[in-house]
Formats: structure tokens, C-alpha cells, sequence
């Protein structure tokens, strides 16, 4: 009995990993029926433009002379000689135009949905920078943009609301369940199986059904193929670790994906601690979650006991998400890339070291995983070097920082002496 149970949970390996979209038993298509054509048409889609030279080219000339790209590779000088240890190298996605990550993604996304013959672009949004990036392609694409937002987010986020309304988008204000980010998604999805025939949802991370998560993580890998070109330029080698924060997982799976084969290259996750993993309020979904199905993926989801998607916290709006990319469930379990909590207070610790050492002020979602990265740069010691992914600037979060120090920036600028 027991030999045939382990015989068939063999060739169930063996299957899942041949299927298209699953990362070991991760990943998948658990969606609605009234979806099913608009994934096969994506999927379709994306399989031809992913090999097609003038998509290819036409993506390439958007991120050179729009996006900004390649995006600096900074030697943290001032910070890896506070530290003492290996070297620290800066992936500048901070210098991107609307200032994170997200424009990767969202050019490529928005130019396929031109090619497919969509006229209007969706999309989820938590702070607001996955909407803005969604609704300036839109602007310089010349389609509809909507974007569903959060009440709490809303109102958190007011700025980039009314950024996403000067570029010419309509903001959704959601008010079912937690009124958050996750509520977004369920939104959208539901917007989206409306209305298919002229409408591409641009989905934000490494998450939901089949394509988007080898989608998104295709168009973010132009990161990780930045990296080792400009590491080889600057030590003529690979690094010796490559350290980024995880919300969904697509900063972090692009810094990570050129890097899988090349064993010697540590891959570190930064996810959000919160108050403490020991407390309710964290969102760390490798430390604490469990295997699940939620938003159209399999993948591991902080839940309840009667496993329901559990409420999450993080200062951080952008890790604020219950769940993880299942292609990060994969490299977690079968242990290529480690995955560590980072609590809120080692995260404004790490943002405002970067700001006085360096002159850079990071996203707080950044500011996590520089907060590891200097442990992983003193374990490493020197001769050694590592790259921390900066996901994004960090303008946006001044105001949170300051209400978490208990500083008002509208009365005479906080702090001064
Ligand atoms: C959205 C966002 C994140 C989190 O999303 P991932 O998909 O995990 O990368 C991280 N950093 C910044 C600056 C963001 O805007």
C-alpha cells in the first residue's frame, strides 16, 4: 500500500513538473470558468510576442528611452565601509521612470494587450505605485486605464490617486472585505470576467493563475540580466549573494531568476515581519503562512485557523499582501533561495541608514531588505560582494516615516536642532 502511495506521488512529481505553470506543486489555474478563454488568449499570445523580434525590440526601446534602463548598479561605498564586510552594490530600480520596479512589468504587459487588441488596461493597485505605473503606460500607449484601489489604501495613498487621475486614469475605490489590497485583486478579477473582449488585466507581482506569474517574471528579469553584465564590469565576477524584499515576489524573482543556475550565488528573500512574527500583525507569509489556493494560484497564504486568508500588517503597503509568487514557494522549498522576516522597525532602521550614509532615501519595501543585507555583508566578511535589489525610491513613504517616529512633517519639518 504504501509503496504504491509514494510510486504515484513520484509520477505526480514528474507530471507537475513538466505542466506548464507549475513550479513543483506550486502555481496553476484555479480560476473561474469565465476566465478560462481570456488566460488561453494570453497565454497564446504571450507564447508568440515572447519570440516575436519586433515586440521584443519595440519593449527594449520603452525601457531604454522611457523607463531609463539599464538602471545604475551603485557601489554603497559609505555603507559597506560602516559595515566592515563584504561589499555592497546597489540595483537602482529607485531611478526608473515613476520610481520603482513596477514600469517592467507594466510596459510589457500594457504593449502585449496593444498587439492582442485591447483598448483599455485594469489593474490592481496597494500603495498606489503598481496603479500609477499601470495608468503612465496607459497615458503614453494610448489606452483606457481603471484601477482598483483599496478604501484604506485610499486614503493612506491620497497622492497617488490623484497622480493616477492626472494621468487619465478612473480610481475604483473597493470597499468589500479588509478594503485592502487583496480585495483589489477580487475586484479586478471580477472586473475583468465581465468584461474580456476588450480588456487586459495587468496583474502587479508574480502572483494569480497561469501566465502571469512566468509573465511577470520574464518581464522583470531584465533585472537580474542587468546585474550580471555590470557585476562582471565592476569585479569581473558573479556576486556572492543577491538580497531582495518580497511582497508578491516580482522585484525579487527578476534580481534573482539569471542567478538560479549558478549555484555559488546566495538568493535571499526580505519578507515583512511587521511587529514581529510572534504577533498577529506581520505578513510573512514563508515563516508563518501555509499551502493554499487563493487568487487563481496554489501557492503559501498566512491563514486562520479554519483557513481563511488571515488579516496581514506591514508599515509597508507594498509587502502588505497575504501570499507569496508560487515560483518563491518553489525556490523556498526546495531551499535555492532562503526567505527571511524583517520587522518594521529593523525596516525604518535600514531607511533611514541608506539616507545618511548614502544620500539615498529607499522605498520602505527596499529598506527591508537592505536591512538584511548588511547582516548577509557581515557574515560574508571581505573580498566577498553582494547586490541588494532597491526596489524603489522613497518620496512616498516620508510622510509614514514620520508618523511612526511619532514626527509630524507638516510642523516645521519634525526633527531639528
Ligand atoms: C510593489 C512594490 C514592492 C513589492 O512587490 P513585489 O512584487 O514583491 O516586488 C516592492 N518594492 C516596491 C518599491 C514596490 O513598489
Amino acid at each position: 500500500m504504501e509503496e504504491k502511495t509514494e510510486e504515484k506521488t513520484e509520477e505526480k512529481k514528474e507530471e507537475q513538473k513538466s505542466k506548464p505553470g507549475r513550479f513543483g506543486p506550486f502555481g496553476g489555474q484555479y480560476i473561474p470558468e469565465t476566465l478560462m478563454s481570456a488566460l488561453h488568449a494570453l497565454e497564446e499570445a504571450y507564447t508568440h510576442y515572447k519570440n516575436d523580434p519586433e515586440f521584443q525590440a519595440e519593449l527594449e526601446e520603452l525601457l531604454t528611452h522611457y523607463a531609463n534602463r539599464p538602471s545604475l548598479l551603485s557601489y554603497a561605498g559609505n555603507l559597506t565601509r560602516e559595515i566592515g564586510g563584504a561589499k555592497i552594490y546597489l540595483k537602482r530600480e529607485d531611478l526608473n521612470h515613476t520610481g520603482s520596479h513596477k514600469i517592467n512589468n507594466v510596459l510589457g504587459q500594457t504593449l502585449l494587450a496593444k498587439r492582442m487588441g485591447k483598448t483599455r488596461i485594469i489593474a490592481e493597485t496597494g500603495a498606489g505605485q503598481h496603479g500609477v505605473a499601470a495608468a503612465t503606460a496607459a497615458a503614453l500607449l494610448g489606452m483606457a486605464c481603471e484601477v482598483f484601489m483599496g478604501k484604506e489604501d485610499t486614503e493612506r495613498q491620497a497622492l497617488n490617486v490623484y497622480r493616477m487621475h492626472l494621468l487619465g486614469a478612473t480610481v475604483h475605490t473597493v470597499t468589500s472585505g479588509t478594503m485592502t489590497l487583496k480585495d483589489a485583486v477580487n475586484e479586478t478579477m471580477r472586473e475583468w470576467s465581465r468584461q474580456v473582449s476588450d480588456t487586459h488585466y495587468v496583474l502587479g507581482s508574480v502572483m494569480g493563475p497561469h501566465p502571469f506569474p512566468t509573465m511577470v517574471r520574464d518581464f522583470q528579469s531584465v533585472i537580474s540580466r542587468e546585474i550580471k553584465t555590470q557585476m562582471y564590469k565592476a569585479e569581473g565576477g558573479l556576486p556572492d549573494a543577491v538580497v531582495a524584499c518580497v511582497g508578491g515576489g516580482s522585484n525579487a524573482i527578476g534580481a534573482f531568476y539569471e542567478f538560479i543556475g549558478d549555484p555559488s550565488v546566495r538568493l535571499i528573500g526580505c519578507e515583512a515581519a511587521g511587529q514581529g512574527i510572534n504577533t498577529p500583525r506581520h505578513a510573512a507569509t514563508i515563516a508563518r503562512g501555509a499551502a493554499g489556493v487563493f487568487h487563481g494560484m496554489k501557492s503559501l497564504f498566512c491563514q486562520d485557523e479554519f483557513g481563511q486568508i488571515a488579516p496581514v500588517y506591514s508599515i509597508s503597503a507594498g509587502l502588505d499582501y497575504p501570499g507569496i509568487g508560487p515560483e518563491h514557494a518553489f525556490l523556498h522549498q526546495s531551499g535555492r533561495a532562503q526567505y527571511v522576516p524583517i520587522t518594521d522597525q529593523e525596516a525604518v532602521g535600514a531607511f533611514e541608514r541608506l539616507a545618511r550614509t548614502e544620500g539615498i532615501i529607499p522605498a520602505i519595501e527596499s529598506a527591508h531588505a537592505l536591512a538584511h543585507a548588511v547582516t548577509v555583508a557581515e557574515e560574508l566578511g571581505p573580498g566577498k560582494c553582494l547586490v541588494v535589489c532597491l526596489s524603489g525610491r522613497g518620496d512616498k513613504d516620508v510622510a509614514a516615516i514620520a508618523r511612526y517616529k511619532g514626527e509630524n512633517i507638516y510642523e516645521g519639518g519634525g526633527k531639528h536642532s
